[in-house]
């Protein structure tokens, strides 16, 4: 790459902003330069979202980025998680998260709960305080490969071209560059499942009808016959969150975080389970559907004239089930602004795309993989296979393995233990 390069960053999502962040942030303790465009396709960017989880290996890189105190501010500490049972709202396990500083302890930072747009306006504002030229309205429709006379060239919708020595695509789960890097299409298929997601203001779940269910205490996880539901609080304790995964029924609606629910499926769909859920669903009054969908893992992410590379959901949608597709698309902006640091003589840029790849892809992979069992494990019907999960859980608290893929002592420490920048400088070494 040139001594100051340009790089041209596809989508302000979080994998967008943090790409920039991150590399930003590099360049200031290697003195690498580099000029950062983001090109995002939205009119503006606004509120949009609900609750989100910042697990310690993200955390860690919020850290590295200066924005510690930030999170801590606009975010809130659960104390522990609950799981219960869908029909009553019995307690089936519980474990802690930050209470006695578990999470510190263990992976040596907090676990937060935040507004997607409280994290997305704290990268926002430290990726243009960096430096980060930022344009909204900005659809980019085409990816030109660099000729003898010009570079990579991204285009957007009204003709205007950017030249990048590399473009890092962060354009979300329909990604238009994976056509570019694979040379055929992977549209990402709907699961079945959706998500609707509503807030309701903290004094609503401190009515006493919701006592035992400790709902200030951190999150409460209903676990029911194909769906199941998370509370928690966010937005420094203002707010209530519920996120509800459910099936999406025949009418699947099109991928979008701005299309509003219909309160009625909610609670249709929920008619006969605890009713003090049921309470907290009829306070919601706006809803917002999200339908879920995956596609098969992708084997590169690097398009062959290796000056492009996939990001975020546009490398890996994550199902929201273990809650790491943020905190994937945080750990692939810093394993790549570290990878950055290694072009030189040693290593082209192609190398150092190729090594970041392999480090990130079997990684992105095994979040997902555990995504998928948390899907299947959360959602048994009343029977053999759910009896025996309820007794697993009951006796979480006395064992460290356990199939519940958010309190396994091994998947936690692989998944929140994680380094990213460790990892991807340990590439170069030697
Ligand atoms: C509006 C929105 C709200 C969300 N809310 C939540 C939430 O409440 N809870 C949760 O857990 N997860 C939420 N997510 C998902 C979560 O943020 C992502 O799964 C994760 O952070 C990965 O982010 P990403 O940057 O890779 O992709 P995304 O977050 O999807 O960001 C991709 C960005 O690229 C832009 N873009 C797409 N195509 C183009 C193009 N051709 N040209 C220019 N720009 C383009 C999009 O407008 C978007 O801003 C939300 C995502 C979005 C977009």
């Amino acid at each position: 790459m040139a001594k100051r390069a340009d790089v041209v960053i596809v989508g302000a999502g979080i994998g967008g902003l943090a790409a920039a962040v991150a590399l930003l942030t590099e360049s200031q303790l290697s003195q690498t330069p580099y000029n950062i465009t983001v090109l995002e396709s939205a009119s503006e960017i606004c509120e949009i979202g609900a609750g989100i989880q910042v697990t310690p290996n993200f955390t860690r890189l919020l850290d590295q980025w200066g924005l510690a105190d930030e999170i801590a501010r606009t975010g809130w500490k659960p104390g522990q998680v609950k799981q219960v049972r869908w029909q009553n709202g019995a307690e089936l396990t519980k474990f802690p998260l930050n209470r006695d500083d578990r999470m510190k302890n263990q992976f040596g930072y907090y676990y937060f709960h935040i507004h997607r747009a409280d994290l997305h306006g704290a990268l926002m504002r430290r990726a243009e305080q960096l430096g980060t030229k930022m344009y909204t309205k900005s659809n980019v429709v085409k990816y030109i490969p660099r000729t003898e006379n010009s570079k990579d060239t991204v285009e957007t919708v009204d003709g205007r071209k950017f030249e990048a020595d590399l473009v890092i695509a962060a354009d979300g789960a329909k990604s238009m560059f994976i056509k570019e890097v694979l040379g055929t299409d992977t549209p990402a298929e709907p699961t079945g499942d959706c998500a609707y997601r509503g807030m309701m203001r903290r004094e609503c779940v401190q009515d006493p009808a919701f006592e035992g269910l400790e709902l200030e205490n951190g999150s409460v996880v209903w676990l029911g016959h194909g769906a199941h539901i998370v509370g928690y609080l966010i937005r420094g304790g203002e707010f209530y969150n519920l996120v509800v995964l459910m099936p999406e029924g025949d009418d699947i609606q099109e991928e979008s975080w701005t299309l509003k629910g219909e309160p009625k499926k909610l609670k249709d769909f929920f008619e006969t389970w605890d009713p003090r859920l049921r309470k907290l669903l009829e306070m919601v009054d706006t809803t917002y559907m999200w339908s879920l969908r995956d596609r098969p893992a992708l084997e590169k992410w690097v398009h062959p004239t290796g000056n492009l590379v996939l990001i975020g959901d546009a490398a890996h949608p994550m199902l929201p089930y273990v809650g790491q597709g943020a905190a994937s698309a945080a750990e692939d902006a810093a394993a790549l602004a570290e990878c950055l640091n290694a072009v030189g003589e040693r290593h082209s840029l192609r190398d150092v795309l190729d090594a970041f790849q392999k480090l990130r892809i079997p990684r992105a992979f095994s979040m997902r993989e555990a995504g998928r069992r948390n899907r299947q494990y959360f959602h048994f019907p009343d029977g053999q296979e759910q009896r025996e999960r309820d007794q697993a859980l009951a006796k979480e608290s006395e064992t460290s393995s356990t199939p519940n893929q958010l309190n396994d002592d091994k998947v936690l420490q692989g998944m929140y233990g994680y380094d990213v920048i460790k990892e991807a400088k340990a590439l170069f070494e030697g």
